[in-house]
């Protein structure tokens, strides 16, 4: 499912089924919001066999899915995680060459992969239909890569697509640039709102496993934690809100935490009470946060 960026998708549709393709596109924005996924649908929908394009299920769209396809190739540096299920799997057509093989082990793309790139591109199509090349966080391409695909770009041949996917893309030469399609990406209301919450759950996440290293510590290691905490520093209602959070999963047995038998049914409802009274408090009065948090912690 492609979650925002539907005047993109809508776009790249439409040019498409008008034959307007370019032969190079810059998909450009920031980080993380979307740009290499819709990237690989644009693949899709431009060899996918079914009427209603992409389909993801005829042989082609699954294919690609799995970077599996002979007319596709993923480039990336080496420091990428594999996103995509599959991208390593071998692509036979390509003798030497390996469909979404991670094509460089450095933390740059040199000019050797822009060859592998060029020669790619410059063979062809195997079912007939687009060669399409990803390129991810083209950013990293050096100088002499940029140089050595602009000779691709000048002249293209046939049916084939370059997508150079980047969140730097002051990055890429302006020669480059200038050569590139520009499809701008933002990350709108939906996707933001998904960044929020896994950034928000990653540092709930280290916050509380923090918490429950003190919790199984002893009472001077107690002690020591709440000393370290500024008064205004780290937010202590987030420590409370958190704690809270926790003590009611552990109450509905819904977490498999090693605490999980630590505490009676009776004693997980006072503890919850107690950091319900001491939210309050820390809300509605001057109490020391700090102090609170002590009180809590001699309960624990
Ligand atoms: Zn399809």
């Amino acid at each position: 499912m492609i979650v925002g960026h539907k005047k993109q998708w809508d776009y790249l549709k439409r040019s498409f089924k008008e034959q307007q393709l370019a032969h190079a596109y810059l998909f450009c924005g920031e980080n993380q919001i979307g740009k290499k996924t819709l990237a690989i649908e644009f693949v899709k929908l431009l060899n996918c066999q079914d009427i209603n394009k992409p389909c993801g299920k005829c042989k082609n769209c699954i294919d690609i899915s799995k970077g599996n396809f002979f007319d596709f190739l993923l480039v990336r540096s080496g420091e990428e995680s594999t996103n995509f299920e599959g991208m390593f799997s071998y692509n036979s057509a390509l003798s030497d060459l390996k469909s979404g093989e991670v094509l460089s082990d450095k933390k740059e793309i040199g000019i050797d992969q822009a060859r592998k790139v060029i020669d790619f591109l410059s063979k062809r199509s195997y079912f007939n239909g687009y060669k399409a090349v990803i390129i991810d966080n083209a950013d990293k391409l050096t100088v002499e890569a940029q140089n050595c695909l602009l000779k691709t770009l000048e002249e293209p041949k046939g049916n084939t697509v370059l997508i150079l996917v980047t969140s730097q893309q002051e990055r890429l030469l302006t020669t480059i640039f200038s050569r590139c399609q520009t499809i701008k990406f933002f990350a709108n209301k939906e996707i933001r709102k998904l960044l929020d919450n896994s950034e928000k759950n990653k540092k709930e996440k280290e916050i509380l496993d923090e918490l429950l290293k003190v919790l199984n510590g002893t009472l001077a290691e107690k002690f020591a934690y709440t000393k370290n905490l500024k008064e205004d520093g780290v937010n202590t209602k987030e420590i409370f809100e958190i704690l809270q959070k926790y003590f009611r999963q552990l109450l509905l047995q819904n977490t498999n935490s090693d605490n999980a038998q630590k505490y009676s049914t009776e004693k997980l409802i006072k503890i919850i009470k107690i950091i319900d009274r001491l939210i309050y408090e820390l809300s509605t009065t001057n109490a020391s946060s700090k102090l609170a948090l002590e009180v809590l912690f001699l309960e624990l």
